[in-house]
């Protein structure tokens, strides 16, 4: 947890939104990947770190408050299910999306209550209500990871966001970055994050390709609003057009993460142009979507 800034992924992490100017929180996440790039120590799996956040320290649960948090497809996934949220109600309900010149995708933040805090929503009694599906952002602090911009040269990195007024590098507790990230239980959002950044980080977006607005909807629904591409894929022509075979059916009505692969699949067919659909044999591949 941080009192901060908490996206964590970095210099060139979290793509844009479809508003017309840039606001606080993207400007601020640009400047801060900036800084990092340019100062941050890069460190790797096997570098150690100091550091202890437990009910001990004086400080717990007070980073929980005035924060930007970027969600993740995968923390709206766990965070909804664990609040018994539909994806479109969790997003209404606990999200903002920001925009920056430079992002060309919608990607939502976690909103803070409108108290003097600017709260978490779901810190009660400085304790995470939402311990066991807290975002990956909130998992990973103080340990961020950036990846730097394709062809910049830079390889990627983890480096340490030491926040003001943050008790838990004065703690003696020592592990190396790959010891937290296990502890952290942050393998099964990475694994999801690993599927989601080819979407996210599109060669034709990093070449100035912009999605119309169409094409914006369609990535919204595919990575976070999970429930309406459900109804989509169930409820629509899609099953007539796509050869989905009955088993992947059944996994896309049942399960969540397996929904979450095949939107993915499908977006990388729908906006790439990847071959990870198949039409049927009579449907017209002009009408891809
Ligand atoms: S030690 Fe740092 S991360 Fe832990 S509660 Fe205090 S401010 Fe937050
Ligand atoms: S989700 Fe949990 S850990 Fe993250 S800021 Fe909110 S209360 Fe803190």
């Amino acid at each position: 947890m941080s009192p901060e800034e908490r996206h964590g992924e970095g210099p060139d992490s979290h793509p844009s939104s479809p508003q017309p100017k840039e606001d606080n929180a993207s400007a601020q996440g640009r400047r801060m990947g900036e800084r990092i790039l340019q100062d941050a120590p890069r460190l790797g799996p096997s570098d150690e770190f100091r550091f202890g956040c437990h009910p001990g320290v004086s400080c717990f649960g007070m980073c929980c408050g005035d924060v930007n948090i970027v969600l993740t497809p995968y923390d709206v996934l766990r965070l909804r299910k664990r609040l018994g949220l539909t994806s479109s109600e969790f997003l209404a309900r606990h999200t903002v999306i920001p925009f920056s010149k430079e992002q060309r995708l919608p990607v939502p933040l976690l909103k803070m209550q409108d108290d003097e805090k600017k709260s978490c929503p779901f810190v009660a009694e400085g304790k995470c209500t939402v311990y066991e599906d807290r975002p990956w952002a909130c998992r990973m602090y103080p340990v961020g990871f950036a990846s730097p911009k394709a062809g910049s040269g830079e390889t990627p990195f983890f480096f340490l966001l030491e926040e003001e007024g943050c008790r838990g590098f004065e703690e003696q507790s020592t592990q190396t970055i790959e010891q937290w990230i296990q502890d952290q239980g942050i393998a099964k959002y990475d694994e999801m994050g690993a599927l989601f950044q080819p979407l996210a980080f599109d060669q034709r977006l990093a070449d100035g390709r912009e999605l119309d607005p169409k094409q914006m909807e369609m990535f919204w629904m595919a990575t976070y609003d999970l429930d309406t591409f459900r109804r989509f894929v169930l409820e629509s022509t899609f099953l007539d057009r796509f050869d989905v075979s009955d088993e992947e059916v059944e996994k896309v009505r049942e399960d969540d993460e397996e929904l979450m692969r095949f939107a993915f699949r499908w977006l990388a067919f729908a906006l790439s142009g990847k071959a990870t659909m198949k039409l049927k044999d009579d449907a017209n591949p002009e009408s891809k979507s």
